[in-house]
């Protein structure tokens, strides 16, 4: 599996479009939410992933993420 962009070897793949992407190349301002839960006290609170890899250039979600499993 190579990079897209570079040809270099790709540290993985964009979890978005499925494209290789090397270690130069990637992108990880996405965050996805893995899960939320009540904590002990109050407020709710969320798991985030803040390194999904992501290639930079699709765009995958112009609208908000449909979650079907919360259903
Ligand atoms: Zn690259
Ligand atoms: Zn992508």
């Amino acid at each position: 599996m190579v990079c897209y962009k570079c040809g270099e070897a790709a540290v993985g793949v964009c979890k978005f479009c499925g494209r290789g992407v090397c270690m130069e190349h990637h992108t990880t301002t996405l965050p996805t939410m893995l899960c939320m839960y009540l904590g002990s006290h109050e407020t709710p609170k969320a798991v985030v992933v803040s390194d999904v890899l992501w290639c930079g250039d699709c765009r995958p979600q112009p609208e908000p993420i449909e979650m079907p499993e919360f259903y």
